[in-house]
């Protein structure tokens, strides 16, 4: 019988004590900026559902969050202030002509008035968070008619687009009646940053949001951010205007908007701007009230801190002695061009210091996790509400910069061919005395409040024997302890997460959101051969395929290759290949997305195979599927099979043996394919 959450133990509820005494409380600011042109919202609590009436979004489990909720002794003093200030919703005024739908989804929807209609900032993730959002609006600013004349993607992260055609309708865009600017390289990153690494980035995302987790005090309660993020349906439209440098300056429905350009820091395509008429300054996601991000804990490419302390400074710069107002998409806006310059100048200090200081340190040899443990920000900054850690932290962001200059290695020999820890675990547990002393070690440092080593011991026993209940019940009290004193919400998470799993096991409702067809149409067909790269099971590819694709709807040709387990290709068709594709874009996509299968698109004559129709048939069954339901806090099976296996010995990629490819179900499938294939195809 697995434990259940418990109390914050005398250790936690001391550590979060400490907290009230060392940062400043009585400076509540940020209660009066979030709730400053407060207009209306919904009869509380909150909730968006699609059209089965699923619930997409909710804030039913934070109605408990009031401006003066006492702090739960199970949550950090400050994310709980900061989980206080996300809950705040509904519609507000920021200034004349501005405002801004907040905590309808993770992020702010922004809406300005425009000569005729309306000029939309970021429409949320879901198409039903972002209808409602812009409904809201309508009925409490009573123009229940007020049309969409322009959108604008700040970025391209799904937070700032997915939800945009639940207010505008595609028809409208195509017809030139709807204008949609985006950053230049917003569509090809919107759909790439997700893609090649997307089923493990879902599958780290669980932790770091924890959607899974029951709300409240022992569990989630926001995610730095904003409380979560909305699980509706997902679209995108291609932008119309694509701005690249900075000083563009183009009026949408009446509205001047000069650009800045912030490629490469927050996300690969992104800009902030400025409004010259309004004295009005956008920073997109570029400063938001908290510290963000270097590196993302759900897995990403790392970011750049110094690029991005350069463009806060160049906005400071530009804008900053002409700005009364700044607003971004995640958070509440500040008032005041002395308070705006302030706020940009500190946001750009912490970015160059992070940066700065990690690279002066590992110059003199400390490595990421030794200056991650001593660099700290200088009060001046640190104080300061808005650079506090609530989504990324300085002790993760610390290893990030120092990951993107120096990579994984810390340079230590001892440290560069480690045994994986399924293996050292076991011989550690054994050096030990066996799982029982160490268990009792453990459990004397989580008695005096040790969180850290016991869940190093703890992992040891876990990773050495998956079946040991009580190393398990131990190392989630373990981490739960961690995760109540964490104040970044994406740490706590994982810590709740990491308990639940090992409480638990991995549970993943089967209606978890998928890709989406419309993010799915916008992959270039570069894209989608690529990603289909990273599905191939190189060990078993041993032949060699070479295939000619044609696609007549969008008249491209493409030259795939299939070479010593490695999938490559060409943007045009060559002599001597296997076998003909000839099928549509739409076709194709509908057979990726599973709306269709090959053969049905074949036999209804949607595609077209001519040719060695086995060896295109052989490539179908040569790609993997990723799992995404991978357990994070206990080893893989069958990693931990092959070496309690007798012999001891490393595991094999399970793609890469002859009976794995005979046995593999595709073979079946390729033979009853084989059999019901029409004739003459
Ligand atoms: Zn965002």
């Amino acid at each position: 019988m697995s434990t259940k959450p418990q109390d914050a133990s005398p250790y936690t509820i001391d550590a979060n004590a400490a907290v009230l005494n060392t940062l400043p409380f009585d400076d509540t600011a940020d209660f009066e900026d979030a709730s400053r042109g407060y207009i209306g919202t919904w009869d509380p609590p909150l909730q968006i559902t699609n059209e089965k009436g699923k619930t997409v979004w909710t804030l039913a489990p934070y109605v408990d969050q009031t401006r003066d909720a006492p702090c739960p002794p199970t949550v950090n003093p400050s994310l709980w202030r900061q989980a206080r200030l996300n809950t705040m919703n509904g519609l507000f005024k920021v200034t004349e002509g501005f405002y801004q739908v907040r905590a309808f989804d993770m992020s702010n929807m922004t809406i300005i008035e425009g000569a005729e209609g309306l000029i939309l900032i970021d429409p949320l993730i879901s198409c039903e968070c972002a209808a409602d959002a812009l409904r809201l609006y309508r009925e409490l600013r009573k123009r229940p008619d007020v049309k969409v004349k322009a959108v604008i993607y700040t970025h391209s992260h799904v937070d700032h687009f997915g939800g945009v055609c639940g207010v505008v309708d595609p028809e409208d865009v195509r017809a030139k009646r709807i204008e949609i600017v985006a950053p230049a390289g917003f569509l090809e990153h919107a759909v790439s940053e997700n893609v090649y690494a997307g089923v493990a980035m879902i599958r780290r995302a669980q932790y770091m949001y924890g959607p899974y987790l029951v709300a409240g005090p022992r569990g989630q309660i926001d995610s730095g951010l904003a409380k979560g993020q909305s699980v509706g349906r997902i679209s995108i439209i291609a932008p119309t205007k694509t701005i690249s440098q900075t000083g563009d300056t183009i009026e949408l429905d009446g509205v001047r908007i000069e650009f800045h350009m912030t490629p490469g820091a927050e996300a690969p395509a992104e800009f902030d701007f400025y409004f010259p008429d309004h004295r009005v300054f956008c920073a997109a996601e570029n400063a938001t009230h908290t510290m963000h991000n270097i590196q993302t804990l759900r897995g990403a490419r790392v970011r750049d801190a110094l690029e991005w302390s350069k463009y806060l400074n160049e906005a400071l710069d530009l804008f900053g002695d002409k700005t009364d107002v700044l607003f971004a998409q995640h958070h509440w806006p500040r008032w005041g061009q002395e308070r705006i310059a302030s706020f940009l100048s500190k946001q750009r200090d912490m970015y160059r210091y992070l940066n700065d200081q990690t690279l002066r340190m590992l110059n003199k040899g400390y490595t990421g996790i030794e200056i991650a443990e001593v660099l700290e920000m200088p009060q001046s900054i640190a104080r300061e509400w808005f650079n506090r850690g609530y989504y990324g932290t300085v002790n993760h962001n610390v290893k990030a910069v120092y990951d993107r200059y120096m990579g994984w290695f810390d340079g230590n020999p001892a440290r560069l061919h480690p045994l994986p820890p399924e293996r050292s675990s076991s011989k550690y547990v054994e050096l030990m005395g066996g799982a029982s002393k160490v268990l009792k070690a453990a459990g004397a440092a989580f008695d005096k409040g040790e969180y850290r080593w016991a869940a190093e011991l703890l992992d040891k026993v876990v990773f050495h024997d998956p079946t040991n209940t009580k190393a398990k019940d131990l190392l989630a009290n373990t981490l739960e302890q961690l995760g109540y004193q964490a104040e970044a919400g994406p740490w706590r998470n994982f810590y709740l997460m990491g308990a639940q799993e090992l409480r638990d096991g991995v549970t993943i409702p089967s209606d978890a959101p998928s890709t989406d067809a419309s993010m799915f149409s916008a992959m270039t067909l570069d894209m989608i051969f690529d990603s289909l790269g990273a599905r191939l099971m190189g060990p078993q590819a041993r032949e060699h395929i070479l295939m000619n694709w044609s696609f007549t709807d969008t008249g491209q040709h493409y030259a795939l290759e299939v070479s010593n387990g490695a999938l490559s290709y060409v943007a045009h068709v060559r002599a001597g290949a296997d076998v003909t594709v000839t099928t549509t874009r739409s076709t194709f996509d509908a057979v990726l997305l599973g709306q269709l299968s090959f053969r049905d698109a074949v036999t209804t004559q949607k595609a077209r195979l001519e040719g060695n129709v086995g060896k295109f048939l052989e490539f179908l069954l040569l790609l993997d599927d990723g799992d995404p339901a991978f357990p994070i806090v206990t080893p893989r099976p069958d990693i931990e099979a092959a070496w309690k296996g007798k012999d001891r010995k490393p595991p094999k990629d399970p793609a890469s043996s002859e009976a794995d490819l005979v046995e593999h179900e595709g073979m079946s499938r390729l033979r009853r394919f084989l059999a019901e294939l029409p004739k003459g195809c």
